[in-house]
C-alpha cells in the first residue's frame, strides 16, 4: 500500500479490486474538506444511466471515464486506475467536475432527496409518455422510444425533439414539469422553460 498527497487530496493506493484487468490499482482520495451537497448536484450533472445517488451511503456512483467512481459527501473519492500517473490525471478531472458542482449548488441550490429519487428512477418508457409519439424521425432517431433512451443516456437532449415546441404538443412539457419539476426537465436538456 502507498500513500501520498495529490492536489491537496490524501491518497491511498492499493492493489486493484476492480474487475477489469487493465486496472492495476485502486485509489482512495480524501478531500481536505467534506464535499457535502455538491455530491447531490453531481447526480444531476449526469444522466440517470451514469449516476446513482445513495442516501444511505451519502454518495454518488458515476459511470464516467470508462469506470465507476464513488464520490462521498464526507470527501472520499474511490476509483480504479491503470497506474499512479493515470490516477493523478483522472483525479484532476474529477476535482474539476466537483468544483463546478459546488458552484452550481450556490447558484441553483441543492436538489432534495425526492428529486434525486425521481431522477434515478426515470426510464425510457416513462419519458416516452411525455413525447409526441409521432415517430417522425426529425430528431435523428427512428422512434420516440429510441429518442427517450438516448435522452436518458445523455446522447440527446429533450430539445432535439422539435415537435415538443409545437402548440399541438406543448402540453406534454407542461405535464412533465408538473410531474418531475423544472430541475429534472432542465437536466434532460430542456433549457428555456417558459411555463
Ligand atoms: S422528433 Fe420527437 S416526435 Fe419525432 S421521432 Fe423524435 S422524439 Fe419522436
Amino acid at each position: 500500500m502507498k500513500a501520498g498527497i495529490v492536489n491537496d487530496f490524501k491518497i491511498r493506493v492499493t492493489s486493484s479490486k476492480c474487475p477489469l484487468p487493465r486496472f492495476s490499482i485502486t485509489i482512495e482520495a480524501l478531500s481536505p474538506e467534506p464535499l457535502g451537497d455538491a455530491v447531490k448536484i453531481l447526480a444531476f450533472k449526469f444522466p440517470p444511466s451514469k449516476a446513482i445517488y445513495s442516501q444511505e451511503q451519502r454518495a454518488v456512483t458515476l459511470r464516467i471515464f470508462d469506470r465507476m467512481i464513488g464520490i462521498y459527501e464526507n470527501g472520499l473519492i474511490t476509483f480504479c486506475a491503470e497506474n499512479l500517473e493515470e490516477a493523478k490525471n483522472l483525479l484532476k478531472k474529477i476535482v474539476k467536475i466537483i468544483r463546478e458542482a459546488q458552484k452550481e449548488a450556490i447558484v441553483k441550490g441543492v436538489p432534495d432527496i425526492r428529486e434525486l429519487e425521481k431522477w434515478s428512477k426515470l426510464n425510457p418508457l416513462e419519458l416516452y409518455n411525455y413525447l409526441p409519439k409521432a415517430n417522425c424521425g426529425k430528431c435523428g432517431e427512428k422512434t420516440c422510444i429510441a429518442f427517450a433512451a438516448k435522452v436518458l443516456s445523455g446522447e440527446k437532449k429533450l430539445e432535439d425533439c422539435n415537435l415538443l415546441r409545437e402548440n399541438k404538443y406543448s402540453n406534454l412539457v407542461k405535464k412533465m414539469i408538473e410531474k418531475y419539476g423544472n430541475r429534472i426537465v432542465e437536466a434532460l436538456g430542456w433549457k428555456k422553460i417558459t411555463y
